[in-house]
């Protein structure tokens, strides 16, 4: 058997279907057997008809009572009706347009259906149902796997071509994972595993199971990490920045003094970017710490060492803002620096791009755009992203490999309790800012519901008078009746027709060009703009010091560390600044949640108490910290089992750092299949 090939090998499956798995990223049977339920239905237990609710999804066990009886429809179409009865009632089926099943029922047989129940004047009906003819359990009568779909390809068909991957590969999977930690934290072996992940027949086989694949998902990752780390450790193939290019140059250059906590890791990272080992370093900080300007220092070292500098930003916004930042600091000191976003012209572009190749510009500050193929260095010595929580692991890879072992500073504003620090960066080394500036006031944050409305807006009007500007942040772009958000054009409307006719509104949302986003953003901080509404799109470092509210709409809808990033976009100035959360639901979650928010400024308890308090409204929630990608696990609900995971990872690493030992040999596979591009171990 091997994992590896072909899914058009896998019965079932044809050239049409090859096509539709390939789009849900299924190539290999490895692939396949590894693409995991979303979700269950529970077709095992059969309910008698006189107990069937309407719109309920059932399982029912009946007897046909006569033949299908087919019906012409005007536009060449059909139906199809079935009586079917047992003990307790009587229901009609209905299908449209399946001349086929016309001979597929025999009055008196029984049979097994799965579908919507419709009721209504005393009739029963049941459209379109899945069925089976009895003794047999293909649609129902069991546990039913519900899988992340396309349209086009359906459940049944998958679930057929799953059966036939499964029945191929039972039996012979090799077991990934040590005997020895198998044992220890009672892991179910991986056969059984994979085919009650897809095909449970009861919840303790799936609970079992997918214990057993959540623990090897984060085990593998978390002991990928700490090998890479590992490794990195061990090398010597760094670049070792120059003694005599001094940050105390640049740290004079400000117009402030630092701050205790910034110079305490200026000076770990001047130590590791002397060292000959290359350096890979969180620095960790709360919104408005001044991690920019550590960044700034260690630029610095490296253009004065003779080597170029990326910046890569996740907005063209704050992009720009940095270039502005970084030339008020730097450009006295000769050091030519630039933008590349993708909003310049083609001409300024390429010019850009020659300069860089040839090494006439020494710090380069932009977008995903610094990403790109083209762009190409002379001579890249550091890299520093910020806010990494908006960047994958992949394209911190990609932007690193444009030089020869360049070292790399992540820059991250969302403070995260240790046990997701270490599986999202347990490669890396951590620098926290952990004190803000001298003289910060403390953002006043309330929590006000729909009643209180027409007061905050007497209270954002008395600002306004003052000459301050608000920010008014909604979730959603776009009307969703639903779920009843409301949309950024309908709240700009309402404020610029209805409370606010007088003073000057304007709008900002994800979806608007570059362009037009940092015209937008121009403005207000030219304080062309009074009041702008916005989706999350400002969520990070923009700073205007004149803004001094920031209302929150729907913040029942946000994770706490996002309302925390929201919140420092105010407070960057020297007026007493608010933060107004508003929100709907009565849960005792939410309040809780929001009672955080008014009580504390600081981050790294509010990311604590977020883990603690995810409520079920919090959807945003994984986005925040730009949580990866993982096939079954989730770093939330999960928490136990990533905690046995990392320490089992730590352990082993312990006892065996280079994964030598004959029993880990599958592991060390798994792992660098893994992370392909990154570690050869
Ligand atoms: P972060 O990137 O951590 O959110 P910034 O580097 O953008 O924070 O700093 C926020 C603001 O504080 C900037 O206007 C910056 O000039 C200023 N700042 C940074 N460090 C200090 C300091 N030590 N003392 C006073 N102001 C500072
Ligand atoms: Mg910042």
């Amino acid at each position: 058997m091997d994992l590896n090939k072909d899914v058009k090998y896998i019965k079932g499956v044809g050239p049409n279907r090859v096509l539709l798995l390939n789009k849900l990223g299924i190539f290999s049977l490895n692939d396949l057997i590894t693409y995991y339920p979303r979700t269950y239905e529970d077709r095992s237990k059969a309910k008698p008809l006189s107990e069937c609710a309407h719109g309920e999804e059932v399982t029912i066990e009946a007897v046909a009572c006569a033949k299908i009886i087919e019906t012409r429809l005007p536009r060449n179409r059909t139906m199809q009706k079935l009586i079917i009865r047992d003990e307790t009632g009587v229901a009609t089926v209905t299908w449209f347009n399946q001349s086929y099943l016309k001979n597929k029922f025999e009055p008196g047989n029984k049979y097994r259906f799965y579908g919507k129940v419709n009721h209504s004047f005393g009739k029963l009906e049941i459209t379109s149902p899945v069925f089976d003819e009895w003794g047999k359990k293909q649609n129902t009568g069991r546990i039913i796997p519900i899988y992340p779909l396309t349209f086009q390809l359906s459940q049944n068909s998958l679930r057929k071509i799953m059966e036939n991957a499964i029945q191929e590969v039972e039996g012979k999977l090799p077991e990934t994972l040590p005997e020895k930690i198998r044992k220890a934290v009672n892991l179910e072996e991986i056969n059984l595993a994979t085919k009650y992940i897809h095909f449970p027949t009861s919840i303790e086989d799936f609970t079992k199971a997918r214990k057993r694949l959540v623990f090897e998902e984060l085990f593998s990752t978390q002991l990928a990490l700490l090998a890479l780390k590992n490794k990195y450790l061990s090398e010597d193939k760094g670049i070792s920045f120059e003694k005599e290019a001094k940050m105390s140059d640049i740290i004079q250059a400000f117009p402030f003094q630092m701050t205790k906590a910034q110079l305490r890791v200026l000076q770990e990272i001047d130590e590791n970017m002397e060292s000959t080992k290359p350096m890979n370093r969180l620095l960790q900080g709360d919104v408005g710490s001044g991690k920019t300007a550590v960044a700034m220092c260690a630029a610095y070292k490296a253009v004065k060492s003779g080597y170029q500098v990326a910046i890569m930003a996740p907005t063209a916004i704050l992009a720009t803002q940095h270039w502005h930042n970084f030339k008020a600091i730097l450009d006295e000191k000769n050091i030519r620096s630039e933008l590349l976003i993708s909003g310049i012209t083609k001409k300024q572009k390429e010019n850009i791009l020659s300069r860089l190749a040839e090494g006439e510009i020494d710090i380069i500050i932009g977008t995903h755009a610094l990403l790109e193929e083209k762009v190409e260095f002379k001579k890249l010595g550091l890299v520093v992203t910020d806010e990494q929580h908006r960047f994958g692991v992949k394209q911190r890879t990609t932007i690193a490999e444009k030089g020869q072992n360049p070292d790399v500073l992540v820059m991250s504003a969302t403070p995260i309790p240790r046990t997701l620090a270490l599986i999202l960066y347990g490669d890396l080394d951590i620098s926290i800012i952990d004190e803000l500036p001298p003289n910060r006031k403390k953002i006043e944050t309330f929590a006000v519901t729909k009643q209180m409305a027409s007061r905050i807006d007497a209270f954002i009007q008395k600002q306004l008078e003052q000459g301050r500007q608000a920010y008014i942040v909604c979730p959603l772009v776009e009307e969703n009746e639903e779920m009843d958000l409301r949309s950024v054009s309908e709240v700009y409307e309402k404020y610029q027709t209805e409370i606010f006719p007088n003073y000057r509104v304007a709008y900002i949302h994800g979806k608007m060009k570059p362009k037009e986003k940092e015209e937008i953003m121009n403005q207000f901080k030219k304080q062309k703009i009074d009041l702008l509404i916005s989706t999350t799109v400002i969520e990070v470092g923009v700073d205007v010091p004149n803004a001094n509210i920031m209302v929150i709409e729907n913040a029942e809808r946000f994770g706490l560390a996002q309302l925390h990033q929201l919140r420092g976009r105010v407070g960057r100035g020297e007026y007493q600044s608010f933060c107004i959360l508003k929100y709907e639901g009565k849960g005792e979650t939410i309040r809780k949640r929001m009672k955080v928010m008014c009580e504390t400024n600081d981050g790294f308890i509010i990311s604590e108490k977020d883990l603690e308090l995810r409520g079920s409204g919090d959807f945003f929630g994984t986005m925040q910290h730009g949580i990866p990608e993982f096939k079954i696990a989730n770093l939330f609900e999960d928490m136990p089992i990533l905690k046995l995971a990392q320490q089992a990872a730590q352990n082993l690493m312990v006892e065996d750092p280079e994964l030598e030992k004959k029993e880990n040999q599958i592991i060390k596979q798994l792992i660098s299949d893994k992370f392909k591009t990154r570690i050869e171990i």
